[in-house]
């Protein structure tokens, strides 16, 4: 049941809003928020409510800045966690040029762009995502910490669990706002959550991502804590990912699933996981775009290294779950949660659809733990490994042909400029951990 514009009008009387946040990301998928007084909603919903693009970070040159939001009447949402007498909604926009034709640059149009081209070849994606984040204690400045709930020598004596409580209001709050709540829990390690949601097709998924950081951000600080989507805050202890598991639908059916084939899979699955394997160095880059996210690609950890599948098998980079018939799927387990969701559904799909298409022959399963092989084993059995760096990732980024369509040629260049810079920077540190190693020893 898509909300209409005349449905989004009702319901602002009806919960009494104020204020409408019109939201939409940037190219790192940072949640950007334009604040209308109600009054101002109707010019809204006409498309007639013009902002300036050139003070958002990675979207046009100041020449060319006019830039309009269309909110996406479906996206209405009353924040739950504002008062009841003059609250607060949001819509998410899409960006439209001057001129009405879709921005390009615009994050959610290149998801719609690969999610259309699978429309035209007959398929549907479905994603659910496995989204796990920290929460750390604040000290007395407010300033986060890295310092855990659980683990917080000063709070053993508490007998609640400040992370557990602020969870529980996460998962209450989201399903107040319309999500559907599968599972919840403690992750394996001290203070670190995942809370999963009900797949959906990918835009709903993109924008339900966004929208779930940023719940899980506000109400963390609301029980006094900082949550961090951040994948590895600490070396030595699990890092966080944000599993994906994908599907296509065709004909309203699932598209993986075959009972007569082989393990019940259908060759389409087979071909999405052979683009999927084919173009995982350059969708590295956009699905773990931080210098940190090399940080949790490391082994030990439950993150994958090594591009190879496998059906049980818990390391490996796409496993297929045991379920079959509707709930027939891959989970890709590389992205972590600090991607832009929009881009890394987007180029995932258009890797899948290139499978598709060429009938890209995936690699045999690999049910041995590829972790306990040694590297000549791996060489036989043509296993490679994901790319260990940021830099690592970009380069194979500019080199796929795929990848950078998907993107569309305003988002990758914004992108490498700007992940050039992050990189540079980071490049340049003196690390405490080159004092440590050297300056004794030298
Ligand atoms: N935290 C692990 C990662 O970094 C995943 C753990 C799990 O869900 N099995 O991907
Ligand atoms: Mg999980
Ligand atoms: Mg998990
Ligand atoms: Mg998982």
């Amino acid at each position: 049941t898509e909300l209409t514009k005349d449905d989004v009008r009702n319901l602002v009387k009806e919960y009494n809003v104020k204020f409408v946040r019109l939201q939409f990301t940037d190219i790192f998928g940072v949640l950007k928020n334009v604040s209308i007084p109600v009054e101002q909603l109707d010019k809204a919903l006409n498309d007639e409510l013009m902002f300036d693009g050139s003070s958002i970070e990675g979207f046009v040159r100041i020449e060319e800045s006019d830039m309009y939001l269309r909110p996406d009447p479906s996206t209405f949402v009353v924040f739950p966690w504002k008062p009841r007498e003059g609250s607060v909604a949001r819509l998410i926009c899409d960006i439209y040029n001057s001129d009405g034709t879709p921005f390009i640059g615009d994050p959610r149009n290149v998801l719609r762009r690969a999610v259309a081209e699978a429309e035209a070849m007959g398929y549907s994606m479905n994603v659910g995502p496995e989204a796990e984040f920290f929460l750390f204690h604040v000290n007395e400045e407010g300033q986060p910490t890295t310092i855990t709930h659980d683990r917080a020598g000063y709070f053993d004596m508490t007998p609640v669990d400040l992370g557990e409580n602020a969870r529980r209001d996460m998962v209450m709050t989201l399903q107040q706002m319309g999500f559907e709540i599968e599972a919840s829990h403690h992750e394996v390690a001290p203070g670190q959550h995942e809370i999963d949601f009900k797949y959906s097709d990918a835009l709903d998924i993109a924008d339900k991502v966004v929208t779930f950081k940023f719940v899980v951000r506000t109400i963390a600080q609301r029980h006094g804590l900082h949550a961090t989507f951040m994948p590895k805050p600490i070396f030595g202890i699990a890092g966080s990912g944000m599993h994906l598991n994908q599907s296509l639908m065709k004909n309203n059916s699932n598209a993986f699933y075959d009972p007569d084939a082989p393990n019940q899979l259908n060759e389409d699955c087979l071909h999405y996981i052979g683009g999927l394997i084919k173009h995982i160095p350059a969708i590295t880059a956009i699905t773990n775009p931080t210098i940190n996210s090399y940080k949790r690609l490391v082994s030990g950890y439950e993150a994958p290294v090594y591009i190879a599948w496998s059906y049980r098998n818990r390391s490996p980079l796409i496993r297929v779950p045991a379920k079959r018939g509707q709930s027939t799927r891959i989970e890709l387990r590389s992205p972590d949660p600090s991607c832009n969701p929009y881009l890394a559904l987007a180029v995932c799909l258009k890797a899948g659809l290139d499978g598709i298409k060429n009938k890209i022959k995936c690699p045999n399963p690999c049910d041995r733990n590829i972790y306990e092989l040694t590297r000549q084993e791996r060489k036989e059995l043509g296993i490679n490994t994901l790319p260990d760096s940021l830099y690592d990732a970009m380069a194979n980024l500019a080199a796929d042909d795929i990848v950078k369509e998907a993107l569309g040629p305003h988002v990758l260049q914004r992108f490498l400029e700007a992940k050039k810079i992050e990189w540079d920077n980071y490049r340049m540190q003196v690390h405490p951990w080159e004092l440590d190693l050297y300056l004794t020893k030298f």
